[in-house]
């Protein structure tokens, strides 16, 4: 690979300082109301001593907020006396799109989770994924990034990490899915993984979590509870936290194939036919897609082509053809 020229994001923060510091990774945006202006995406480092470095994110969608909500609490709330190592938090990753609502942003309509390794000298969300690609992710052991369904999504809480060729990588990562102690544990598969975050850490070799934890655009109080009470585990369990983790019930999920999806074929108005969590049998109809532009015409049945549960499904009321309507996943037996 040719040499790319340096990021264009300033940190205010040191990341080799130790104490807690609350600033912004500044990168340029020149635009009509602000001539020499800039995005300034909030970053807090708490650092005490060596060891590892934990990089939380949430906000890599702007309209998902488990996230968010966990992360700002914990930058206000963790104390440094009780870290060993370093944590960085950046709460609002995409924050064009976080401060807009939106899952993409509203400066390039860039999609952050499909913007890696980014470009130094692309548009704003490429500007900031190849700052996480080539200083953020190189400076972790452990890379945590919250994800929801957004607007258009709803999913079971769960935690979740990639199947990994690299075996002792892989197992890492489940430890610490395992750590979260979300009421469901993933082991995930991706529809597309080209452009992710999720790719980009992997493939440094990083121990990569996430996770989808609601969705509709908002947050309810158990998953807000589950995303603070998780992340502090996710410390504890790597030794960067004090204190033990706090243990709970947790039920193993697994995607094995891509028949855990389906997709609408007709817009419509779409009616749930099984709620979140439920069993489904294979064959079984998991929602209905009715026409809507006249009467006396029957809707399309979207069958389940495998056994399992209902993971996640589509939110909004009406459906277009080619969105995502429902998401199986089969529950693994401990
Ligand atoms: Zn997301």
């Amino acid at each position: 690979m040719s040499a790319l020229r340096p990021s264009p994001i300033t940190p205010t923060v040191d990341f080799e300082r130790d104490g807690v510091q609350h600033g912004f990774l500044r990168l340029p945006y020149s635009r009509d109301d602000s001539a020499w202006g800039s995005v300034m995406i909030p970053v807090c480092v708490m650092r005490n001593g060596k060891g590892s470095t934990a990089l939380l994110t949430g906000g890599n969608h702007g309209d998902e907020y488990e996230g968010p909500l966990a992360l700002y609490e914990l930058a206000r709330t963790l104390d440094p006396k009780n870290v060993s190592g370093t944590v960085i938090i950046v709460p609002a990753m995409n924050y064009p799109a976080f401060r807009a609502g939106t899952r993409t942003s509203p400066i390039d309509k860039g999609n952050m989770n499909r913007s890696f390794p980014g470009r130094p000298d692309g548009t704003v969300t490429e500007k900031i994924a190849d700052y996480f690609q080539r200083e953020l992710l190189p400076r972790a052991d452990i890379v945590f990034d919250f994800h929801s369904g957004g607007k258009t999504l709803d999913f079971v809480p769960f935690c979740a990490a990639h199947t990994l060729p690299d075996k002792a990588q892989e197992k890492k990562a489940f430890a610490a899915v395992e750590a979260f102690s979300a009421p469901f544990s993933m082991r995930m598969t991706e529809i597309d993984a080209v452009g992710m975050y999720d790719t980009a850490a992997e493939e440094m070799g990083k121990v990569f979590v996430t996770t989808e934890l609601g969705g509709g655009g908002t947050s309810r109080a158990e998953t807000v509870r589950i995303a603070r009470r998780g992340i502090l585990n996710v410390l504890r369990h790597a030794g960067i936290v004090d204190g033990e983790v706090e243990k709970g019930r947790t039920q193993w999920l697994d995607m094995p194939s891509g028949d855990c999806f389906a997709f609408a074929e007709d817009d419509g108005m779409i009616e749930t036919v099984v709620d979140l969590g439920e069993p489904v049998k294979d064959g079984q109809v998991v929602a209905r897609i009715h026409p809507v532009g006249r009467t006396g015409q029957p809707p399309q049945e979207i069958r389940a082509r495998m056994s399992g549960l209902l993971a996640a499904r589509h939110f909004p009321g009406l459906v277009k053809a080619g969105d995502c309507v429902s998401v199986l996943a089969v529950a693994v037996r401990e």
